[in-house]
């Protein structure tokens, strides 16, 4: 039997009336833990293709609204804004596009610009605010039949085959538990190359208890600590050019500008040693402008005005969960280096494929609308199926079958963007002799030859398969 959740997690509507009783055990196909971007659009995409969504739950550590004063802006790329086009009306986000990235190296010429032209879209990708793209999806979320509960700490316990889940109502169980409890990185004076799992801080919630309880012990992780800061704001350039994004790699790390709202204003995200950043981010306005001037350089003409300053710790963690009953997408399976903006857009694409691999387990027939899915699929990645499997039969659900199919076709991915972040992150700041003129070789190399700028480019909007 299945209850259904208010935005606060209480247990409601006309099932639960009907029952008479909310502590009934109830039993869901699928538990999501975390209800951020990832595990938001995880729930959504698969309430379009599960027979019931009332038999998929989905569990924050927050109350709904909280994310509203998440200070990130993220370059989501072209192949995940049409993933999300499919759960929400993306026409309605503020969104800047970004048609040009120009990359270079700072005390050196090489540079390279991708450009959205030579890739024939529109838009390399957009840039949208954190919370302005987490509203709609919480809006949505709360519209799909899918079962919301929040704020709710989700630590659910291996229980026989399946989860056990303490809801505030009572307990249910679930087959498959998603982790999607996200977290950004989190510095320990003994992080190292093989320091154990709990880096990741649940994000904007620091004391809320993980679900660390319920991990498997085949989870395993592995952490490289970047020692780099990002310090993160908006700023406003005299001569903003719309449209463009800038990646500008320092000894210190790289510096970012994206376009946010109309392009006339930029969110930065400047990489530094942790002492560096933190005298950075301390700086008052006029100072902090003028030394921002001098590290980028004058494309933009003069940084006129800064917003607050955030400070993110940055590393690299990759879990591996080779449960047969539990799986981590997104953040919960790996926290990125901001570099090149790829954390969401390679979360994104693990809840499609999730979602993929669960609805092939259920060998429903093509949909109505698979020749225009079809198309997207091969423009974009994308491999899931549109409504319609909804309707089909739903025979036995084995989620070992799907989450074997899941990890073998995320593997390519995920190993790439884990090693091409790893690698921009660090290449220009190793104290190597000849390390920087050979990084910027590179970056010159990129610009002569499209043909190896096209395949990065492409590789940045869609992922590998
Ligand atoms: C400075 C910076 C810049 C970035 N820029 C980009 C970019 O340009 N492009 C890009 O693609 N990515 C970028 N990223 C990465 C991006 O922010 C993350 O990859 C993305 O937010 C991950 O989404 P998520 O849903 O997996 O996790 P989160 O966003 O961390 O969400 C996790 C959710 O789970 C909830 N939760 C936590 N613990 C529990 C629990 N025990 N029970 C229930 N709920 C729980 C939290 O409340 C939260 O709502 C950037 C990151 C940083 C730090």
């Amino acid at each position: 039997m299945t209850a259904a959740f208010d935005a606060n997690g209480a247990a409601g509507g006309p099932e639960a009336a009907a029952a008479g009783a909310v502590d009934v055990a109830r039993d869901f196909d699928i538990a999501i833990v975390g209800a951020g971007p990832v595990g938001a659009a995880c729930a959504l995409l698969l309430a379009r293709v599960w027979p019931d969504p009332a038999r998929i739950l989905v569990m924050d550590a927050r109350p709904a609204g909280a994310a509203a004063g998440d200070p990130r802006a993220l370059a989501v790329s072209e192949g995940s804004m049409q993933l999300l086009a499919r759960v929400i009306d993306t026409r309605e986000l503020v969104a800047a596009p970004i048609r040009m990235v120009h990359v270079s190296q700072r005390g050196h010429f090489g540079r390279t610009v991708l450009a959205a032209d030579e890739m024939g879209v529109a838009a390399l990708g957009q840039v949208v605010r954190y919370r302005e793209l987490i509203a709609p999806l919480e809006a949505a979320l709360a519209a799909s039949g899918v079962n919301v509960a929040r704020p709710v700490a989700g630590a659910p316990v291996a229980d026989g085959d399946g989860w056990r889940i303490e809801l505030p109502d009572g307990p249910a169980r679930a087959a498959l538990l998603v982790h999607a409890e996200g977290g950004v990185f989190e510095r320990s004076p003994a992080a190292d190359e093989a320091a154990p799992a709990a880096h990741a801080a649940a994000n904007g919630a620091p004391d809320a208890p993980r679900a660390e309880a319920g991990r498997a012990t085949t989870s395993a992780a592995r952490v490289r600590d970047y020692g780099q800061t990002a310090v993160i704001c908006e700023v406003e350039p005299a001569l903003p050019r719309r449209g463009w994004a800038f990646e500008r790699f320092t000894r210190g790390g790289p510096l970012a500008l994206l376009p946010v709202d109309d392009g006339e204003r930029m969110a930065l995200v400047w990489c530094a040693a942790p002492d560096e950043a933190a005298r950075i981010a301390a700086l008052d306005d006029a100072r902090f402008l003028a030394e921002l001037g001098n590290t980028f350089g004058s494309r933009l003409g003069r940084f006129r005005a800064a917003g607050p300053r955030h400070a993110y710790a940055l590393g690299q963690l990759r879990r591996d969960t080779g449960n047969e009953r539990e799986v981590a997408i997104g953040n919960a399976a790996q926290v990125l280096h901001p570099v090149a903006g790829q954390g969401f857009n390679l979360g994104l694409r693990d809840a499609a494929a999730l979602v993929a691999a669960l609805a092939e387990g259920f060998g429903a027939a093509p949909p109505a609308d698979a020749p225009a899915t079809a198309a997207v699929v091969a423009s974009s990645g994308d491999p899931i199926a549109s409504p319609g499997l909804a309707a089909a039969a739903a025979p036995a659900f084995d989620p070992a079958a799907a989450l074997a199919r899941y990890r073998a076709a995320r593997q390519r991915d995920r190993d790439f963007v884990l090693g091409a972040t790893d690698t921009l992150a660090r290449l220009f700041t190793l104290p190597l002799p000849g390390m920087s003129h050979a990084a910027g070789a590179a970056i010159a190399a990129l610009d002569l030859l499209p043909a190896l700028r096209q395949p990065v480019a492409r590789a940045l909007m869609f992922g590998l398969r």
